[in-house]
């Protein structure tokens, strides 16, 4: 059995046993990545010799030591290019510094390892709208892996990667794991640093682990959070080792079910799949209470509001001046910019930059914008609210199984609608996990659902527990 099909936890028993090396394992993902990687594309770049010569030195007394690690291509490594998926950062680009997960990790004795394909510059759920190639669902590969982390998705659920790094702004680490079958976590906003994340919507965004198990997400999790001075949002709290509460029952445990998330329109064989879900649960010992998030409908017309907003701004950087692509054509400075972003940007971020533009002009700005951020305050009080009688709330990650390739491309609405229960949670700024409740079948073949747990601020602990309990029960 090829080590990356391996458990990250695992993984380490062996490595402390000695049974094997650190670069038996980067030799074996290697492997998988050369055969498998042609079909499914989750990585864009992997340098086995790089890997190879960091296991070789890699301390494995450490708590991740030797394990590899694949990073989604937003998140800065010292001397490799960071491409966001973009051509504007496809060629010219390469990261003079290591953002502070990737300290964290290298902290901890992991191994980054390999750059995962993702949709450009996050934007989308499919993975569809990268610049530099399709990713495909390991499930089906007619199908999507959903997005934007969908080669950290693919990669992971593939079996072409211990585990993964992916970031969350609307839910992008937790609907891909969701549609590919594994385990994502977002944690709370300012849990863990931004520093060195190529910033979408720096209100939302956060970076979290995909992993194969629950014990994996916790462990990885342990390494990545942290205040840090270069994020003056990451929060100055204790954090706890996550994987202290595994294994421990949750009788009793509150569990709150939204009405508004288990609406119509999902997939019949989701609703079938939560049904069973919610008996599990009973049987683990929850408490199941129906609640109310009322405010939940205003979730993407928020999100599509703010996210573009802030990414209009973020985006601003790229303009071929001092890195990036740059249009060998122009011939004056406009000519400059129109050209170089012209060019160098797909359509989803041309839309999204429009789009954020035209709700932050002069007149608009009251309308759209101001009004957006009232209703995310009324969404955050939902939340609030629920949580005086729940613990944690449960959801299905979303409406339906992976849609097949190139589907809804021409649909962007209709994608937008896929995130709306993962969206709220990035809104409200709290912790969310998608794991694996069961397949739906089509075209014959078995697709993953996933089922959301949202906890409260800063209660990543008590989501793993009650994660943890539902896997191995
Ligand atoms: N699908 C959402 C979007 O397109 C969320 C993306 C994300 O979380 N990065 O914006």
């Amino acid at each position: 059995m090829s080590l990356a099909t391996a458990s990250l936890t695992s993984l380490r028993q062996r490595l402390t046993s000695g049974e094997i090396s650190a670069t038996d394992i980067i030799k074996d993902v290697t492997t998988q990545i050369d055969n498998r990687n042609g079909d499914i594309g989750a990585y864009l770049r992997w340098d086995p010799e790089l890997a190879l010569a960091e296991a070789a030195k890699a301390d494995i007394s450490l708590p991740l030591g030797g394990i590899p690690i694949a990073i989604k291509d937003n998140i800065n490594v010292t001397g490799q290019s960071c491409t966001c998926g973009s051509r504007i950062l496809a060629e010219n680009y390469t990261a003079p510094y290591d953002a502070t997960v990737i300290q964290k990790l290298r902290a901890a004795g992991a191994v980054p390892y390999g750059r995962l394909n993702m949709d450009e510059f996050a934007m989308g759920s499919s993975t569809e709208n990268s610049a530099l190639g399709i990713t495909r669902n390991p499930h089906d590969l007619n199908r999507i892996p959903g997005g934007s982390s969908g080669g950290s998705a693919a990669a992971v659920a593939g079996d072409l990667a211990v585990a993964a790094l992916g970031s969350d702004t609307g839910g992008s680490i937790r609907q891909p794991a969701a549609l590919c079958g594994c385990v994502g976590l977002k944690p709370t906003y300012g849990r863990v640093s931004r520093f060195g994340l190529v910033a979408f919507a720096s209100s939302l965004d956060q970076i979290g682990p995909l992993t194969q198990t629950v014990a994996d997400s916790a462990l990885l999790l342990n390494h990545l959070c942290g205040v840090d001075p270069r994020d003056s949002t990451s929060l100055d709290e204790e954090v706890p080792d996550f994987t202290a509460n595994l294994g421990q029952d949750i009788k009793g445990l509150r569990i709150g079910l939204p009405k508004e998330y288990f609406i119509d329109g999902i997939h019949p064989g989701v609703r079938a799949a939560m049904e069973t879900a919610i008996k599990k649960w009973q049987a683990l010992g929850a408490e199941i209470t129906d609640i109310s998030l009322p405010h939940t409908d205003m979730g993407v017309a928020t999100y599509y509001i703010l996210a573009p907003a802030e990414a209009s701004a973020n985006l601003a950087r790229f303009d071929g001046v001092r890195y990036g692509y740059r249009s060998s054509t122009a011939t004056n400075l406009m000519e400059h910019y129109l050209q170089s972003r012209g060019e160098g940007f797909g359509p989803e971020v041309k839309r999204r930059i429009l789009l954020g533009t035209y709700v932050l002009s002069s007149g608009y700005y009251d309308a759209y914008y101001i009004k957006a951020q009232k209703a995310r305050t009324l969404i955050r009080r939902d939340f609030e609210e629920a949580f005086q009688k729940v613990d944690l709330i449960v959801s299905p990650t979303t409406p339906g199984p992976a849609h097949k390739m190139g589907e809804l491309k021409d649909n962007p609405l209709q994608a937008y609608l896929e995130d709306v229960f993962t969206i709220p949670v990035n809104l409200a700024g709290l912790p969310g996990i998608s794991i694996p409740c069961g397949t739906v079948t089509e075209d014959g073949k078995q697709l993953p659902i996933g089922m959301q747990i949202i906890a409260p601020h800063l209660q990543e602990a008590r989501m793993l527990q009650a994660a943890h309990a539902f896997e191995v029960g």
